[in-house]
């Protein structure tokens, strides 16, 4: 199946359920200025690290759809996507740091000044995040045809 992302800032969008049904919201951690605009992600595309949200993925890490804490309506949903240093943090268990690092990327994005509420939010939903790794990061491939 293909992601579906916003046509405006070409992020991945979340699936958001209520009554009225399944709709495509920017993610949590992503305060977006303007109304998501659900396209389908071209072949080529790689969006941004699903952990900082600032630089391009090189390794997804394969996750169950899992509630976000905090959030019960908010589902995250398919595989997380990681840029080269999270990646690594994460290969290296230095969960605290990946915390770090993610919270001072938003803030730097949405220029406000990292608080203690965004660092506890975060930590709490990488802890449900943990509970629902299937597996190992593994690298995207630069060009199909690599493997083997
Ligand atoms: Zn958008
Ligand atoms: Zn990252």
């Amino acid at each position: 199946m293909k992601s579906i992302i916003c046509g405006t800032c070409s992020r991945a969008l979340d699936t958001f359920s209520d009554a009225s049904g399944d709709r495509y919201i920017h993610p949590s951690h992503f305060a977006a200025d303007h109304e998501p605009a659900p396209v389908e992600a071209p072949d080529d595309w790689r969006g941004h690290c699903d952990f900082c949200f600032s630089d391009k993925p090189v390794a997804v890490l394969p996750t169950n759809d899992f509630i976000v804490p905090h959030m019960p309506d908010h589902l995250s949903r398919g595989d997380w996507s990681a840029c080269g240093m999270c990646s690594m943090l994460i290969e290296t268990g230095r969960w605290e740091r990946l915390v770090k690092r993610a919270v001072r990327k938003s803030a730097e994005f949405h220029e406000i000044p990292v608080d203690v509420a965004m660092l506890v939010i975060t930590t709490v939903m990488y802890e449900a995040l943990r509970e629902n790794i299937r597996g190992p990061l593994r690298p995207l491939a630069e060009k199909a045809g690599t493997d083997g």
